[in-house]
């Protein structure tokens, strides 16, 4: 998922619009803006199924008045995938209201929810998120106090938007999953998942929200506080590897270049000699120019994609997901005709992808298949708000390298080494895995999972 928060800037609505949809690429599913009126501090508020261009038009935006917004783009995971649970999630709050906006997930949401349901709660949607809310709605203390003591109770990987009548926090998790980052806009605060949103508004950057950290935003203007000491960030690498835009940094690094120096890594380590490389776009272009920069062999655009179908990940079931990468790829017969192709992707996680996408360039007349994947084998399931099968889906949690390499029908499959993952995105030494979670490659979770964790990510 993705958020984005406005904080003291005239016309909110419109700029929390232009924000969600430069991270529209975070979650396709559904979206939604509320905003709170200064003067007369009420709360405005739309949410619909679909893209940001589909669920607001400029009568919904003027309606949404305000100098403060918080707002959300959303992908499910197992059929959750309906209005209720499309963020920000609105409640009644003491005299006002209250507004969440979450990208990740709660580990320990089915215990919490439990416990407050015992007590009395009664929960409106099957979101993780609203956790958060009641915890925060049952604490006695202010507002302020009380998100804080909610956001100690909750472990998980996050990036929270918490908006009363006069009050915006801004938290991300102990370890800083997800990314999360601040820049300012004239007087005003803008908050967003990834860089890309603060350049199309034209917010200039300021930094990002630090792991543990709690910014409260108020009538006197910004307050930095920590809900929890920095103990490990661990950035989720797959940020890094493919979810974020490009043209975004993450803790100060460029995903293009961290893309390209992965692929110039992959060129090193397991060298192909080949005709063309290609990148399976869009996500794997960097690392496909990487390739070509460090090996000399050139880089052709040997796949295409058509740009009006949704990431295949983001579709809910099994069948859409493989109806998708027809709809979505097609390879360049002039180009990959009688090659040998070097094809670099980002990553393999059921392996039905990777295999139709090498048959594409094989019924393409491609002589040769080699397949390079810039994240190391996805073999554990992510408990932090990427969409990742159960174990037992994940095709490297059970089969070798080799018996990978056959069910995708490629003439040799390789995966960047965890060290060469971590050393090619760069980062600070002296932090594990330079301040990256690669749990799913490494199976070292950052924060302590239970058999009863919840798998499934609410955004
Ligand atoms: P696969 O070969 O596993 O079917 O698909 C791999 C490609 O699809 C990768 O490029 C990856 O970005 C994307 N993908 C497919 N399914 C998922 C999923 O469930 N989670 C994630 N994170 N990526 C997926
Ligand atoms: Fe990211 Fe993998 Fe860690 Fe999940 S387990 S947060 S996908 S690095
Ligand atoms: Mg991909």
């Amino acid at each position: 998922c993705g958020v984005f928060g406005v904080f003291g800037y005239s016309d909110a609505s419109s700029l929390a619009y232009y924000g969600l949809h430069a991270l529209q690429h975070r979650g396709e599913e559904s979206c939604g803006i509320c905003t709170v009126d200064v003067e007369n501090k009420g709360f405005h508020y739309h949410r619909g199924m679909g893209l940001v261009k589909e669920v607001f038009d400029q009568p919904k935006l003027e309606g949404l008045k305000g100098t403060r917004a918080i707002g959300h783009v959303r992908y499910s995971t197992s059929g959750e995938s309906q209005l209720a649970n499309a963020q920000p999630l609105i409640f009644k709050y003491r005299d006002g209201d209250l507004a969440v906006a979450t990208n990740g997930n709660i580990v320990n949401a089915p215990e919490i929810r439990r416990e407050l349901e015992y007590q009395g709660s009664i929960f409106q949607t099957t979101s993780d998120t609203e956790v958060i809310a009641h915890l925060i709605a049952r604490s006695p203390k202010d507002f302020v106090s009380a998100a804080k003591d909610a956001l100690q109770r909750i472990v998980g990987g996050f990036a929270f938007l918490i908006m009363t009548n006069d009050k915006l926090v801004v938290a991300s998790d102990p370890h800083g999953l997800r990314p999360l980052v601040m820049g300012k806009l004239g007087d005003g605060y803008v908050f967003a998942s990834e860089t890309c949103a603060l350049e199309t508004v034209g917010a200039a950057y300021v930094r990002d929200v630090q792991p543990g950290e709690m910014l409260v935003l108020d009538k006197d203007g910004l307050h930095e506080d920590r809900y929890a000491p920095l103990v490990r960030r661990a950035t989720c690498a797959m940020e890094y590897i493919y979810f974020a835009r490009p043209d975004s940094d993450i803790n100060g690094i460029n995903l293009h270049s961290a893309r390209k120096r992965m692929g110039s890594r992959m060129a090193i380590e397991s060298f192909v000699d080949a005709d063309i490389v290609t990148g399976v776009p869009d996500s794997s272009i960097s690392a496909a120019i990487g390739y070509a920069e460090q090996t000399g062999i050139p880089y052709e655009l040997g796949l295409i994609k058509n740009k009006y179908t949704g990431r295949t990940f983001i579709q809910p079931s099994q069948e859409l997901r493989e109806k998708g990468v027809k709809m979505k790829l097609s390879a360049v017969r002039k180009v990959v005709e009688g090659k040998r192709v070097v094809m670099i992707d980002d990553s393999i996680v059921r392996g039905t992808t990777s295999r139709r996408i090498v048959n594409l360039l094989r019924e393409a007349g491609a002589t040769e298949v080699h397949v390079l994947i810039t994240s190391p084998p996805f073999a554990n399931p992510c408990y932090y708000g990427i969409d990742t099968p159960d174990r037992k889906e994940l095709i490297a949690s059970s089969k070798s390298v080799e018996e990978i390499r056959e069910i995708i029908n490629a003439d040799s499959l390789y995966f960047i080494s965890n060290q060469g993952y971590v050393d090619a995105v760069g980062g600070n030494d002296g932090e594990i895995n330079r301040g990256m979670c690669m749990a799913c490659f490494d199976n070292d979770y950052p924060t302590p999972i239970d058999a009863e964790s919840e798998k499934s990510c609410s955004c």
